[in-house]
């Protein structure tokens, strides 16, 4: 598959981080046993966060990068950074590589009664020099449910932490549209650029993002009440 092929010193790398991703989602597993209460119970903002594709649906593949893979990664740190934290509760709709079909991830959200929705994607474009960060939301007529709101909050905060090309929020049709509750979609950069897959497949890049996103989703919390 193309993320074994380049350099070895680039492999050797991706072995390393798939390492001590994989002693992350031990930690995770032992973690979960031991909290009994859930977080709706505890008071908390219930957040779903949804790593884009899995399974046998891989995403963009480029520079090394497998999309599906990528977006675990982040989701593993968000929830792994909020541990603890007494006003959120992060659900994770898939923490391993499985195929889920998007239906699936909606009625996931409705069925934990969440009360915000992230989908966490990266981006692929057929020209190399396309880059830059941007929010997804489904079309919608009106902003009734909070999306639009979130999503900027969303963009404002990432594009602050990251300082990287802010490419806006955009309307799309998606399948986020089913959802009753503040949904967005965040494309945190773009595979297909060389500049910006270096950057994205080292840890401590991820781990900004998953820290931005945190400060943006605290930001939507307290401006919401
Ligand atoms: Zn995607």
């Amino acid at each position: 598959m193309i993320k074994h092929e380049g350099p070895s010193v680039k492999v050797g790398a991706m072995f390393r981080v798939r390492r001590l991703l994989a002693a992350l989602v031990i930690l995770l597993l032992l973690l979960g046993t031991a909290l009994p209460l859930s977080g709706a119970d505890r008071g908390q903002i219930r957040v779903i966060i949804d790593p884009g594709h899995g399974g046998e649906d891989s995403g963009a593949v480029a520079f090394n990068l497998v999309e599906k893979e990528f977006n675990l990664a982040i989701a593993h740190l968000i929830y792994l950074k909020a541990l603890g934290d007494p006003q959120l509760e992060i659900i994770l709709t898939r923490r391993k590589d499985v195929t889920l079909a998007l239906n699936e991830r909606i009625a996931m959200a409705h069925r934990l009664g969440a009360d915000l929705y992230i989908a966490i994607h990266a981006n692929a474009s057929p020209n190399p020099r396309t880059q830059g960060l941007e929010t997804l939301i489904a079309e919608r007529a009106a902003d009734g449910d909070g999306s639009l709101k979130l999503a900027q909050v969303l963009q404002k905060r990432l594009i602050g932490e990251l300082e990287v090309l802010d490419r806006g929020v955009r309307e799309q049709a998606l399948f986020i549209s089913k959802l009753k509750m503040p949904a967005a979609l965040v494309e945190v950069g773009f595979l297909t650029n060389k500049e910006e897959a270096n950057r994205l497949k080292k840890l401590y890049w991820q781990a900004r993002i998953a820290d931005a996103l945190l400060k943006a989703i605290k930001d939507f919390i307290n401006i919401s009440r």
